[in-house]
């Protein structure tokens, strides 16, 4: 992705994985400069609004927040055609980091996380021990973002202008 970037090699307009991969460190950027004081009350990086991005609904036309939770779950399903929204469900799943709240709290990588409900949710149940599992790679990643980021400031890529 830096290779391509820096022009070094042939950028792929096509590839998804690249995009995203740069969106991460264009948003990384926005955080570092927006200069706003952090609220009394702020969000957790990582989970959506549920059913606002990618609202998923199974042969049964029971809702999910997306394809990849556990279908078989009750904690994880919104609603359904009949009933409409689960609220309740919905506000579990995207407050999920009150699971871990101590744990979070005391992390750096709070605003820089990138689980959601879809890794606590593992076996179905929305379960501190499945979320914490992943707090090593959710910091690796945040660690390669921010590496990214220096390296591709370094090389000139001028993020402000929307050149990167
Ligand atoms: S993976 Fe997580 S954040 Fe992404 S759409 Fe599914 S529930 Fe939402
Ligand atoms: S890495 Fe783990 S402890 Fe840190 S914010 Fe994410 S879920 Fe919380």
């Amino acid at each position: 992705m830096i290779l391509s970037v820096l022009e070094k090699r042939k950028w792929d307009a096509q590839s998804r994985l690249l995009r995203r991969e740069l969106q991460d460190i264009e948003l990384l950027y926005e955080q570092l400069h927006s200069h706003v004081a952090e609220g009394k009350k702020t969000h957790h990086g990582g989970p959506c609004i549920p059913a606002v991005r990618r609202l998923f609904v199974d042969t049964k036309g029971e809702f999910f927040p997306c394809e990849r939770v556990d279908e078989e779950s009750s904690e994880l399903c919104i609603g359904d055609l009949k009933n409409g929204f689960d609220l309740e469900n919905a506000k579990k799943i995207l407050n999920v980091a009150k699971i871990t709240e101590k744990e979070c709290r005391e992390c750096w990588c709070y605003k820089m996380c990138s689980q959601c409900v879809a890794k606590a949710g593992e076996n179905g149940k929305i379960e501190a021990a499945n979320r914490l599992k992943w707090c090593k790679q959710s910091r690796e990643n945040a660690e390669e973002y921010i590496k990214n980021y220096i390296v591709l400031k370094n090389f000139g890529c001028k993020f402000e202008e929307g050149e990167a």
